[in-house]
C-alpha cells in the first residue's frame, strides 16, 4: 500500500514494494459453509480458482509465480471443517484440521499413537501449525507423510462439489506426482481413516538429510499377531515412486511369519525389488531403492519396540 505521506523517498519505496509484490493478483473468497465454498469453487475453478487451506504449499508456489490462481477459495472460516471425530469404526478428519492437531493422540488406541508418531516428522513447527492433513492429500507430494498414512491404511476421501458427495478410495486417489482424482471443482471435505484394532502394531520410519525436509523415502507398517505370527499386514512406501502405495510383495513376505530379523530383512528386500524408484537431482534410482530397503526394515523393527 502506498502511504499517504507526500515524502518522495517513501513514495518511491512504496511504489517499488507494490511492483515487487510476490504473487500475481488474485481475489480471495471467504465462504462460511461447505455449500457456499463449493458453489464459489464451481464458478471460479475454470479460471484456475483454487482452494486455500493452510497455504503452506500453495503460498510458496504463488510467491514464485509457479501458480497464478485468479481466485482463492479460503476455507479457513468454515467451522464444520475443523473437526476430528470417531464413530468407533473410522476417524474422520475435516479439511481444516492442522498437522499440529496430531501432536497428542486424537483418538484412543494404536491409530491415535500412530498419527502422533508420524506428525512430528512433517516439516517444522510453524508449518505444522498451519498446514492441514487434507491439504497434504490434495497437494499429493509423493513424499508426504499423510499421503503415505492414507495409502497404507486404506483411507476413504470425501470430495464435495455442487454435484454432491463422492467417496474415493486412497488407492484410486493418488495418481502421480501432485496429481489426484479430485476434479477442479471438488473440495476434499474430509478423510476417513479406519481405526486400528486395539492389538495392532505399527512402525514408521523415514530418511531425509536434514530434519524437517521432505523424506527421500518413508515406510509405514501395521499388523496384528496371531499365535505369534503376523497377520493382516500392511506395508506402505512413500517418497520412492510418484505416489505412495502398499507393497504386496513385502506384505506376502510377512503374513503368517514370526516378527524377527530374518523376516524383516526378507520383506525389506522384497519392497526394494518391487518399487520402480524415481531418480532426481539428489539420488539415483538404485540409491533410492536401497533407502526403501532401509526404511522398511527400520519401520518393522520399530513396530516391535
Ligand atoms: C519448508 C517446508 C517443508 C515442508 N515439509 C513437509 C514434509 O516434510 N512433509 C509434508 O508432508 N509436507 C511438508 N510441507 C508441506 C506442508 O505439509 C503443507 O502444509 C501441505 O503440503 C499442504 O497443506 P496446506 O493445508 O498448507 O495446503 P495449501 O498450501 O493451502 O494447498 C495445497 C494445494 O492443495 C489444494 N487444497 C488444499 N486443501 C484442499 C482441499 N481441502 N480440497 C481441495 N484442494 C485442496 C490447494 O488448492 C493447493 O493446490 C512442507 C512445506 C514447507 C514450506
Amino acid at each position: 500500500m502506498i502511504p499517504k505521506s507526500g515524502h518522495r523517498f517513501s513514495e518511491k519505496i512504496a511504489r517499488q514494494e507494490k511492483l515487487t509484490m510476490k504473487p500475481a493478483p488474485f481475489i480471495r473468497h471467504v465462504p462460511r459453509t461447505v455449500a457456499e465454498a463449493v458453489k464459489i469453487l464451481a464458478e471460479v475453478a475454470p479460471q484456475d480458482g483454487r482452494v486455500l487451506a493452510g497455504g503452506q504449499s500453495l503460498v510458496p508456489i504463488m510467491a514464485f509465480r509457479l501458480a497464478k490462481p485468479a481466485h482463492l477459495v479460503d476455507i479457513n472460516e468454515i467451522e464444520e471443517l475443523g473437526k476430528v471425530a470417531s464413530d468407533g469404526k473410522v476417524l474422520a478428519i475435516g479439511a481444516c484440521v492442522r498437522h499440529a492437531a496430531f501432536r497428542k493422540p486424537v483418538t484412543e488406541g494404536p491409530l491415535g499413537a500412530l498419527l502422533c508418531d508420524v506428525a512430528r516428522h512433517i516439516a517444522h513447527l510453524p508449518i505444522r501449525n498451519r498446514g492441514t492433513f487434507c491439504g497434504s492429500l490434495a497437494h499429493a507430494d509423493p513424499a508426504s507423510e499423510w499421503c503415505l498414512v492414507a495409502a497404507t491404511l486404506g483411507a476413504t476421501l470425501v470430495a464435495r462439489s455442487t454435484r454432491g458427495e463422492r467417496l474415493i478410495a486412497a488407492e484410486d486417489f493418488f495418481q502421480g506426482i501432485m496429481t489426484t482424482a479430485l476434479d477442479e471443482d471438488e473440495l476434499l471435505a474430509e478423510v476417513r481413516l479406519p481405526l486400528l484394532p486395539a492389538d495392532a502394531k505399527f512402525g514408521f520410519n523415514e530418511f531425509n538429510r536434514r530434519a524437517g525436509d521432505f523424506a527421500m523415502s518413508a515406510a509405514l507398517v501395521t499388523y496384528r499377531l496371531q499365535d505369534g505370527n503376523m497377520t493382516d499386514v500392511h506395508v506402505g512406501v512413500g517418497g520412492a515412486e510418484p505416489a505412495p502405495r502398499r507393497i504386496p510383495e513385502a506384505e506376502a513376505a510377512l503374513n503368517g511369519q514370526a516378527p524377527n530379523d530374518k523376516t524383516f530383512r526378507a520383506a525389506a528386500a522384497a519392497a526394494a525389488k518391487a518399487v520402480d524408484a524415481m531418480e532426481d537431482h539428489q539420488t539415483t534410482a538404485d540409491y533410492r531403492r536401497d533407502l526403501v530397503r532401509a526404511v522398511v526394515r527400520r519401520a518393522l523393527e520399530h513396530s516391535t519396540q
